[in-house]
């Protein structure tokens, strides 16, 4: 287990910022800590993960080299419950993203009042170079490292960047294999002939859907009419416009890693989605223009939905976002600075915690069912996803009005003031 190498300190006294997505969490948190009054130490042991594992993960090549890979495992809190959070496989994971990443775990899952902490694992890798036996073998490795501190009352992965049902099912077995006995419960967004959930695939994308019509009503856009652009066409992204243009949204440009189209009339989001399974990009895309895609979010529309990774809106391009409101279903595509410009210029922001927390709604779901060994049907886990997405919705656009605060700010109050009446209620032992 490494140390803590963080000065987390002089990180929440704001002397040290260590910028990038973890600046961002950290100086959302002492936002919410200002707001709620809370004192030094209680911020303190709100910034710092509880836990975090650095292990290396030596993979054998299909050509017989060996390589040496680095993954994490941060564990930001569990004072509501197990730990929680995806497993990204990505060539820039480090240690900061992953801690970031861990800590907004920690709000979505008490914003959305589902019983845990938050959690974030990473493998520095660029999965696109290696074989899916050559990466059956790091989910292997990776979660025999990592397997003293996950199980299904511990520390629960899930799919997110680079990773997916297959790599949860090869963490599964290797747990299981370990403990002699099977226990699906130990990851989610597992295949559904595992013990996965009916509707965990297409959760998040669901629920940024559900708030995202949420917004518009609010701000009196009618839908039909509507416009939409989605940056990132991956598990979220893809299932996003696919659920928008099923609404009656026009979905005006995608974009991935490679390119981006637009087709001012709306694109044939099915057809795209094909095009993608054929070609593994959206470009190439016959039914609209190209696009250059840092272009996509400065479109004039309705709703952006970045969907892809942290940082994409920042000083450098916030004053030239023309839509009129932003639905983060990426963690962490806003910062600081562009939250602030976004929000003077009267854009809504409707914040990650909030937007993208269907995934985590739909794990949750699937642990129980997991645990219970009793099946729920898809309309049922559709209907109770999209009553906890309105919910959190409302109450989080209630404290908003009630504080004078941003949506992000009032989520974050909201997670914060539940973890920290959790850890106060426990009392500090010994
Ligand atoms: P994914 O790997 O399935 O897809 C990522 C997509 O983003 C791909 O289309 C990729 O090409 C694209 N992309 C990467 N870099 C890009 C860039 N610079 N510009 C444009 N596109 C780019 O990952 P995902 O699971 O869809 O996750 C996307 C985001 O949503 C991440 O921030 C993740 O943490 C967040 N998220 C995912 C889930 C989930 O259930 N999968 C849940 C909550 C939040």
């Amino acid at each position: 287990m490494t140390p803590n190498v963080l000065p987390f300190p002089e990180v929440v006294d704001g002397s040290l910022s260590p910028g990038g997505p973890l600046g961002d969490a950290q100086a959302q948190l002492a936002a919410a800590v200002a707001t709620l009054g809370y004192e030094p130490g209680l911020h303190e042991m709100l910034a710092r993960p509880r836990r975090e594992m650095t292990v290396s993960v030596p993979l054998r090549r299909d050509d017989g080299s060996v390589e040496i890979l680095t993954g994490h495992r941060v564990q930001h809190n569990f004072s509501r419950g197990p730990a929680k959070g995806g497993l990204r496989f990505a060539p820039n994971v480090d240690l900061d993203e992953v801690r970031a990443l861990a800590m907004w775990m920690t709000w979505k899952c008490a914003l959305l009042d589902v019983p845990y902490g938050g959690a974030k694992g990473g493998v520095r890798i660029d999965p696109r170079n290696y074989s899916q036996a050559e990466l059956e073998r790091v989910t292997r490795r990776y979660t025999s490292e990592i397997l003293p501190i996950i199980g299904p009352e511990r520390d629960i992965p899930a799919p997110d960047i680079g990773t997916d049902e297959a790599t949860m099912a090869w963490m599964m077995d290797t747990y299981s294999v370990s403990s002699g006995y099977t226990v699906p419960g130990v990851v989610t967004g597992k295949p559904v002939s595992l013990g996965g959930s009916l509707g965990r695939a297409s959760a998040t994308s669901a629920g940024v859907v559900h708030v995202a019509l949420a917004a518009l009503a609010h701000r009196g856009v009618p839908v039909a009419g509507a416009t939409a652009a989605v940056q990132g066409f991956g598990k979220v992204g893809a299932g996003a416009a696919q659920f928008l243009a099923e609404a009656g949204v026009t979905v005006v440009a995608v974009s991935d890693q490679y390119g981006a189209v637009h087709a001012a009339g709306g694109l044939d989001v099915p057809a795209l989605q094909a095009h993608v399974a054929d070609t593994g990009s959206v470009v190439g895309f016959g039914g609209g223009e190209v696009l250059d895609p840092p272009a996509l979010l400065e479109l004039d529309v309705d709703l952006l939905v970045p969907a892809a990774v942290e940082g994409v809106l920042h000083g450098g391009n916030a004053a030239r976002v023309r839509a009129r409101i932003v639905v983060e279903g990426a963690n962490g595509p806003t910062t600081g600075e562009a939250d602030r410009i976004l929000d003077e210029a009267g854009v809504l922001v409707v914040p990650d915690i909030l937007a993208n927390a269907g995934g985590v709604i739909v794990s949750y779901f699937e642990w129980v069912q997991s645990n219970q060994a009793y099946w729920w049907s898809r309309q049922e886990v559709d209907d109770r996803l999209e009553r906890r997405m309105l919910q959190a919705w409302d109450g989080v656009l209630a404290t908003a009005g009630a504080r004078g605060l941003t949506l992000r700010e009032a989520a974050t109050v909201t997670a914060v003031e539940r973890v920290a009446d959790a850890h106060l209620t426990r009392g500090l032992y010994p």
